[in-house]
């Protein structure tokens, strides 16, 4: 049946952050500065493409440079501090008082990615994050540690739609059964799923989701479905 989480047109506002001790613009780990052409070429070349195929048209992408927040909203907090505490969820509840007072209405939003420059372990010692992104399981928020790419900000916005990870059952050495009962289910191992680990490149490998996936988003029509009795 319908689902008005999983299908329709989804508007996404996207806030730029920066922090105390760590000023500017936030960029990539490549070098690519966040600006609002930049970001809204990546999501409307790649992102959103990637959806409307994926999803044979029954969801869409939507982010204008208005919806790009214009200025890097400085947190309350320095880098470090929400880095080593793994303050997660006090970095979406300063962002969106941030993008309120800039005078954008969070609340209208149904997908609002926080992007910042990466704040991993390799910029500050026992820093807890040590995730490229990540995105509530059917919430709207999703965090980007620095890799605002079609690989992480794809997977991000899969989880928001209601997804987990794209698993692979890991059979025994030896073992021919690809549904041998002695296997166990390998977490991230489907690499041919935007939802495990393959390497969900645009250009080279689309990586869409699993069609039980596609189903559970209700993107795949009855005719798509039979029912093996
Ligand atoms: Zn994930």
């Amino acid at each position: 049946g319908a689902s008005s989480w999983t299908e329709g047109t989804k508007d996404v506002l996207v806030i730029r952050v920066d922090f105390p001790d760590l000023t500017g613009t936030p960029a990539t780990p490549t070098g690519s500065t966040m600006t609002p052409a930049f970001l809204t070429g990546l999501v409307q070349n790649e992102i959103a493409p990637f959806y409307d195929e994926a999803s044979y048209g029954k969801t869409a992408i939507s982010l204008l440079t208005a919806d790009v927040t214009s200025t890097v909203l400085r947190m309350p907090t320095n880098a470090q501090t929400y880095a080593q505490t793994n303050a997660v969820a006090q970095m979406r509840l300063d962002a969106l008082t941030l993008a309120e007072g800039a005078g954008y209405n969070t609340g209208s939003y149904d997908r609002i990615f926080l992007v910042f420059k990466n704040i991993g372990p390799d910029r500050y010692a026992s820093s807890q994050f040590t995730w490229a992104g990540i995105g509530l399981v059917g919430g709207e928020f999703m965090w980007i540690n620095g890799y605002f790419d079609l690989r992480v900000a794809g997977h991000e916005l899969g989880h928001t739609y209601g997804l987990r990870h794209a698993n692979l059952w890991q059979i025994p050495g030896g073992s021919s059964n690809p549904v041998d009962l002695a296997g166990s289910s390998t977490e991230y191992g489907d690499r041919f799923d935007m939802m495990g680990d393959g390497p969900s490149d645009a250009a080279t490998q689309p990586d869409w989701f699993n069609p039980w996936f596609m189903s559970r988003l209700d993107w795949l029509g009855s005719p798509s479905i039979q029912t093996v009795t």
